[in-house]
């Protein structure tokens, strides 16, 4: 068993020999981002940002790195033909950037850059758009209390809900306004009632003039937190208070969801929003790129445009890996070199072959059958690859949580969240799981 304090003493002084030889544009890029999956004397396994990353990192500083690492864990007692792995780090396999972090809100919780100016407005979005706006713009009249806005994951329901906020405060600087994700909620809440601390938290929820509570969904099975909830809405709403929420589904399509609170939600106005079609997906590229100062000729702007269909947050992804790839290689953007990027980034296959490709390499691995993963069985030795590759299926395709649901035979997509959860704490835990995951994600882009 090596000693693990010298194990990350020797990560960071290979990290400092890194900096030494890399130019600044680099250490941000990717040196900042590398992590220690784990060191032992035959192997190093570190983990980068994404594949791009990863894949850069190999075709370019191999040796170097090799070099470097031989020199930083001596101490370990390398041997002669240790390897040197590098690979996606288990929080992002394709691309998935993070929600809006703590560190980049303002303290009511609003990201700066959610405002309505910057969201592309499309027939997919207009009606959750003009309602925000009226909204935002007419707090104290209430037009539809609450705002309701619902549409699949990426598509802009966080944006939109943190756009209402600025609004609201652009026009009155003493606006109160709340945004929480309805996990941050529940949190309180059950740490409210289990350290007797609830007053404080009804007082911090209910003196706003506008509370914004996304992800809603996440109430479904919370019972204490439901009648919380219940308790706060009818507050806000008598003393005339606007209440905006979101959710990945509409409020009836939220199961074990009291009916009180469905009815609730159904009672100011519901907003959809659905996926962006063709000429929307364009504008959204143009606005995105113009922002980041970078041209991409209409021929690149119309194949992205074509190629990712679904989710708005995939093409922000896919827009930095063709900057990165840009500032990192120097190279000229062209058609081949953003199909490159799509293809090692992404796996945009989302066609029912491939997750039971995924399905039966799982199976294969784990020595158990197709049909027991897609079963109800919930035996230790059938639920546990069921899990992973619900897990792998999410990482490997931009299907949304319910269509995976109905790849497993027709279970609840809430199974399949938890399912995701469970694998990415567990990944997190324990090298050996992931390294048998990485392994199978190899095969399937491969
Ligand atoms: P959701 O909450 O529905 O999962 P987000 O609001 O987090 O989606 O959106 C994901 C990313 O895509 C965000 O960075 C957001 O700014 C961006 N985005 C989504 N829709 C649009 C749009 N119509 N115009 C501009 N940016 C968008
Ligand atoms: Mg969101």
């Amino acid at each position: 068993m090596l000693n693990q304090e010298q194990i990350s003493h020797s990560f960071s002084q290979f990290i400092g020999l890194l900096k030494v030889e890399m130019e600044t544009e680099e250490i941000e890029a990717w040196v900042d981002h590398l992590e220690l999956l784990s060191a032992a004397p035959d192997r190093i396994s570190l983990g980068g940002l994404n594949s791009f990353f990863c894949n850069y990192i190999k075709s370019h500083h191999q040796k170097a790195l090799h070099k470097m690492a031989r020199e930083a864990f001596e101490p370990l007692g390398m041997v002669e033909d240790f390897q040197l792995l590098i690979e996606p780090a288990n929080k992002v396999y394709g691309f998935r950037p993070e929600e809006p972090t703590v560190q980049s809100v303002v303290s009511d919780g609003l990201n700066p850059n959610y405002t309505f100016r910057n969201f592309v407005n499309g027939s997919n979005s207009d009606i959750a758009y003009a309602a925000g706006m009226a909204v935002g713009e007419n707090l104290a009249e209430n037009k539809y209390n609450p705002l309701f806005l619902c549409g699949d994951v990426g598509l802009g329901k966080t944006h939109l809900l943190q756009a209402i906020g600025l609004a609201a405060k652009e026009k009155d600087r003493s606006i109160k306004v709340r945004w929480a994700s309805s996990k941050e909620y529940i949190n309180e809440v059950i740490e409210g009632i289990r350290f007797q601390k609830i007053a404080g938290v009804r007082e911090k929820y209910r003196t706003v003039d506008l509370l914004l509570i996304d992800d809603i969904q996440f109430l479904e099975n919370k019972d204490s937190t439901q009648e919380e909830f219940f308790q706060l809405f009818n507050e806000l709403i008598q003393a005339g208070k606007q209440i905006v929420l979101t959710s990945d589904r509409y409020p009836r399509e939220i199961k074990n969801l009291e009916e009180r609170l469905i009815n609730r939600f159904n009672s100011g106005m519901v907003a959809k929003i659905h996926p962006p079609d063709f000429e929307t997906r364009v504008a959204i590229i143009r606005a995105k790129t113009a922002k980041r100062e970078f041209d991409l000729s209409e021929e690149i702007v119309n194949y992205l445009a074509g190629a990712i269909k679904s989710n708005v947050r995939d093409i922000e992804g896919i827009l930095t890996h063709i900057e990165a790839s840009r500032t990192l290689l120097g190279q000229e953007i062209n058609i081949d070199a953003v199909k490159r990027v799509l293809r090692e980034v992404m796996n945009l296959e989302t066609n029912p072959k491939n997750v039971d490709n995924i399905i039966k390499r799982v199976a294969q691995r784990f020595e158990v059958k197709v049909g027991d993963i897609k079963s109800d069985k919930r035996t230790q030795e059938i639920s546990k690859p069921r899990q992973i590759a619900m897990y792998l299926v999410r990482e490997a395709t931009d299907l949304s949580f319910p269509a995976i649901a109905e790849h497993f035979g027709g279970k609840n997509h809430t199974t399949v969240i938890q399912a995701y959860k469970k694998t990415k704490e567990w990944l997190e835990k324990d090298p050996e799981i992931r390294q048998t995951v990485l392994a199978i994600l190899r095969e399937i882009n491969a």
